[in-house]
């Protein structure tokens, strides 16, 4: 090497004595030692020299030189049995922001491309703020994904780095010290339990929440210590005894009590709205032994000395989450009454289930990753930089890593047995898209353990599912109302927008071409060139866009047409009566107006308001009073004579106020094959109610038989159409 680059041309020699190394760095060094190679851990110090050069002069807030920050920094790397590369790019992480002698390219001439580019990805991850995640932006979260995806390690440098300033967080004013603990509460907390590292996860969290609201994190902890004290007697006989029987059963194992964390039981308070009493009246326990086979035997012995709670056991080892966490899980009834939650598993899920992805750490780029939770996070990132590849706009891209970040999931089988986890709440459309966007697309139906269900059906973990699909199928705009995965999301958007886009096209030219004969004139008797400078003139890129523009309201027809046929220089003929025929396809551009629910049979008319598109009402509602004088925005409209889908209407039914009436007129309404979408009272006394039904029926016949059958049950006094 060019000793002219060197950043080490005049420091001590490498591996010089220990006494030349602070006492910080000894401790290191000690650690380093335990795992790493002589020649890796003399890189490492060789890191140090580089850096505490670089830094010297520096103070930290706290008052003690700066390159305590980044020494501890790789101390904590260094706990988790991280590669040297981590650990020198961990010691030199903040040198180029810091230091002006030292840049990306002076690193890798002194220490090799991985720990320059390890670097200088961390300087540029730091540059990325997010304050809260409301306001975290689509583009920060694409920066810092694109960090971890290209070396994982650059965000576990970022977490170690942010573990350590929330250690020292008091040095930092009261303002900072809650902007960068709401950042790692919301942010960095949330990644580091998407990576499995849940240790790391719980001290950000329980620090963050300490900074945040301290007197609640007293508070609590002084509960949880007072709570303890009285249980300690109790659980450690649990412990024992569970202890022997498992020895009896001639298994080894550990049993470890479990203690809550404030910030956890804050969580379950909150979230469950329960009291700390509620949420402390659980012990919590693990058992652990070395191979699998004996997690299932520990689970039989614990099953044995305390009944199990129905519906609580939950195999996480068969099953892993989504983050490679692996445990079977069971509640048991204590001997005071008391619930114990237990954890069963072995060593090496332990590690895995405390440090993640950084558990049994081999850095290799290309060779399959050494465990469970690196191979979850890197289809996680895989799936991520998909979905930004397809997400239409950075919003929908946003939305796609903040479900990913914070989720809460179901896990369910498809026919072959592939397991696939989804959001809490998945719907069968949600497994159709998670199994292929093409699944999704073309999906009518779901076998749930081979029962036939809706697309609407709910998800619960376990389930094995099977989509039906039939090639004529396609996306439906109501899904989006019961979708939670962002990749459905993402597909049907998309889809829609597509369709969206040509029944926005085909309505414009049927809009166009009536405004176009009221004048006498026709869309194909327009000059060719006569058409081409309209459209430039009014900065259009091609005729699709003016079409596609006045369906949405933005153009208004009437005028578009006189400026094309006029100056044409033809003269307007006589009006003729030309209405546009609405087929029921356009629900992507046009609204059925809410103050009226117009359906097919109604007399009806359009309105074109400038932000809606064209809004469809009865001919008799009271709002088309007001319309009319704006003559210039009335678009005369009918219904063809076959229209598709259903339509929205609203029924005022008086009954009398018994028990089960509700039922009653619901059964009606269904065995009219109408979809009920929702009821509200609008009165009620002793005697009668007065009820508001919205449902869905084709056309005005379909309404009357609706109609009519709500007529027949006794229960019932009067049904009225609600219009306008
Ligand atoms: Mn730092």
């Amino acid at each position: 090497m060019n000793a002219a680059h060197s950043l080490l041309a005049d420091t001590a020699p490498c591996g010089a004595g220990s006494e030349l190394l602070p006492h910080y760095m000894l401790d290191l060094r000690q650690m380093l030692e335990s795992y790493l190679t002589a020649d890796q851990v003399r890189a490492v110090e060789r890191s140090f020299a580089v850096g505490e050069r670089a830094h010297r002069g520096q103070m930290r807030k706290s008052g003690e030189p700066y390159i305590t920050h980044p020494v501890a920094v790789a101390r904590i790397l260094a706990e988790m049995h991280l590669d040297a590369e981590t650990l020198q790019a961990g010691i030199l992480h903040d040198t180029i922001e810091d230091c002006p002698g030292i840049t990306k390219e002076s690193l890798r001439a002194e220490f090799g491309d991985n720990v320059a580019d390890l670097v200088d990805g961390v300087t540029k991850l730091d540059k990325v703020q997010f304050a809260t995640r409301e306001a975290a932006t689509a583009e920060s979260f694409r920066k810092m994904l694109l960090a971890m995806a290209r070396d994982l390690r650059v965000m576990l440098i970022k977490l170690a780095d942010r573990l350590h300033n929330m250690r020292t967080l008091e040095a930092q004013s009261g303002p900072s010290q809650r902007r960068i603990a709401r950042e790692t509460l919301e942010v960095y907390a949330p990644i580091a339990q998407r990576l499995g590292m849940n240790k790391l996860k719980s001290e950000l969290q329980e620090l963050s929440f300490k900074a945040l609201y301290p007197h609640r994190h007293s508070v609590i902890g002084a509960r949880i210590k007072a709570m303890i004290g009285n249980r300690r007697e109790i659980m450690s006989k649990i412990e024992a005894a569970l202890s022997a029987r498992l020895k009896e059963d001639g298994l080894h194992a550990r049993v470890v009590g479990r203690v809550k964390s404030p910030y956890s039981i804050y969580r379950k308070m909150l979230g469950d709205h329960k009291t700390f009493a509620e949420v402390m009246d659980v012990y919590g326990l693990r058992i652990i032994v070395s191979k699998v086979s004996q997690c299932y035997q520990a689970l039989g012995t614990a099953h044995a000395m305390y009944k199990p709670l129905d519906n609580r056991f939950k195999d996480y080892i068969a099953i892993p989450k989504a983050n490679g966490y692996q445990s079977l899980h069971t509640v048991l009834f204590g001997p005071s009454g008391a619930p114990i939650e237990v954890q069963i598993r072995t060593d090496d899920m332990d590690v895995v289930a405390e440090r993640g992805v950084a558990a049994h750490w081999i850095y290799k780029t290309e060779s399959t990753p050494a465990n469970n939770a690196q191979m979850r996070a890197r289809e996680w990132l895989q799936g991520l930089l998909d979905s930004q590849r397809q997400a239409g706009s950075s919003i929908e891209f946003l939305e796609a890593v903040k479900v990913d970040l914070f989720p809460d999931e179901v896990y369910l089988f498809t026919p072959k047995g592939r397991i696939l986890a989804l959001p809490r709440n998945a719907s069968a459309i949600d497994f159709a898209y998670a199994v292929h966007t093409n699944v999704g697309d073309h999906a009518v139906a779901a076998r749930v353990d081979r029962q036939l269900k809706p697309l609407r059906t709910r998800l619960v973990s376990g389930q094995t599912v099977e989509i039906v699909t039939a090639p004529s199928a396609s996306p439906q705009p109501q899904w989006l109302e019961f979708v939670v995965s962002s990749k459905a999301r993402t597909a049907i958007r998309h889809y829609l927008k597509q369709l969206q886009h040509e029944d926005a096209i085909s309505l414009g030219h049927r809009m166009l071409s009536r405004a176009l004969a009221d004048i006498g004139g026709a869309l194909d008797a327009i000059p060719e060139e006569q058409l081409h400078r309209f459209l430039e003139e009014n900065r259009l890129r091609r005729l699709e866009e003016l079409l596609s523009d006045i369906a949405l309201g933005a153009r208004m027809p009437a005028l578009v047409a006189r400026q094309l046929w006029a100056s044409e220089g033809q003269s307007a003929a006589a009006p003729r009566d030309t209405v546009v025929r609405i087929s029921g396809a356009e629900r992507g551009v046009m609204t059925f107006a809410h103050c009226c629910h117009p359906i097919p049979g109604d007399p009806i008319v359009g309105f074109l308001s400038a932000g809606k598109g064209l809004v469809v009402h009865q001919t008799t509602c009271p709002n088309v009073v007001e319309m009319r004088k704006q003559p210039d925005r009335i678009v005369r409209v009918d219904w063809e004579p076959e229209v598709q889908g259903d339509f929205r209407t609203q029924l005022k039914i008086e009954v009398a106020n018994r028990p089960g009436v509700l039922a009653t007129v619901a059964a009606a309404i269904a065995d009219a094959n109408s979809n009920i979408e929702n009821v509200e009272y609008l009165e009620r006394d002793s005697l009668s109610a007065s009820l508001l039904f919205t449902i869905e029926v084709r056309h005005r016949e379909h309404l009357n038989d609706v109609m009519r059958r709500i007529r027949r049950s006794d229960v019932v006094q009067t049904v009225q159409r609600q219009s306008g």
